[in-house]
C-alpha cells in the first residue's frame, strides 16, 4: 500500500513538473484580470471563524495564516483570486472564458488531477506546505506565489 502511494505521488510530482516546465518554456504572458490564482481552502487558518468560502473578502487579513497576503496580492495586481473548496467547482471557476492562466497551490494530488482537468489552459502549480499534516493549517512560499505571478503578468 505505502508504495501505491509513493507511486501515485511521484506520478503527480511528474505531471506538476512537464506543466511548468511547458508554460515556463511558452513564456506566455497575460492581462492580470486573466489570470486567476486559485487556492485550497486548507491554507485557512482552522481556528478562523471567518468563512472565507462563502466569500473571500470575509477574511480580516489578521496575519495569522497566508490567506490575508494572497488577497493584498489579489488587490495590489489585479488578479482574480478564488478558493477552491472542491474538484467540480474549482474546475469549473478555471475553465472560465475570462481565466487563461492560473497559478494555483494545493497538494500535489489535488494539483495534478487539475492540471489534467484544465489541460488547454496556462498554469503555475506550487505545492502547499503541510506542518500539520494534509488538509490542515498549510502554508505555502508567498514569495514563489508572487514570482509566479510576475512570470504570467504582461
Ligand atoms: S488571515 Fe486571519 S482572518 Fe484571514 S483567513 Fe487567515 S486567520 Fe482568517
Amino acid at each position: 500500500m505505502a508504495k501505491n502511494k509513493d507511486k501515485v505521488r511521484r506520478f503527480d510530482k511528474f505531471i506538476i513538473g512537464i506543466k511548468n516546465t511547458l508554460t515556463k518554456l511558452r513564456g506566455k504572458k497575460f492581462p492580470p484580470q486573466n489570470i486567476l490564482l486559485l487556492f485550497s481552502h486548507c491554507l485557512q487558518k482552522s481556528k478562523c471563524k471567518n468563512k472565507i468560502t462563502d466569500e473571500l473578502d470575509n477574511c480580516k487579513r489578521c496575519g495569522a495564516c497566508v490567506v490575508g497576503s494572497l488577497l493584498d496580492l489579489r488587490d495590489s495586481t489585479g488578479i482574480q483570486c478564488a478558493i477552491a473548496t472542491g474538484g467540480r467547482l474549482a474546475k469549473d471557476r478555471a475553465m472560465s472564458e475570462d481565466v487563461k492562466a492560473i497559478v494555483a497551490i494545493a497538494c500535489e494530488q489535488e494539483l495534478s488531477e487539475g492540471i489534467m482537468a484544465t489541460f488547454s489552459k496556462t498554469v503555475i502549480a506550487i505545492p502547499n506546505q503541510r506542518p500539520c499534516g494534509p488538509c490542515k493549517d498549510c502554508n505555502v512560499e508567498l514569495d514563489c506565489v508572487v514570482k509566479a505571478v510576475n512570470k504570467l503578468t504582461k
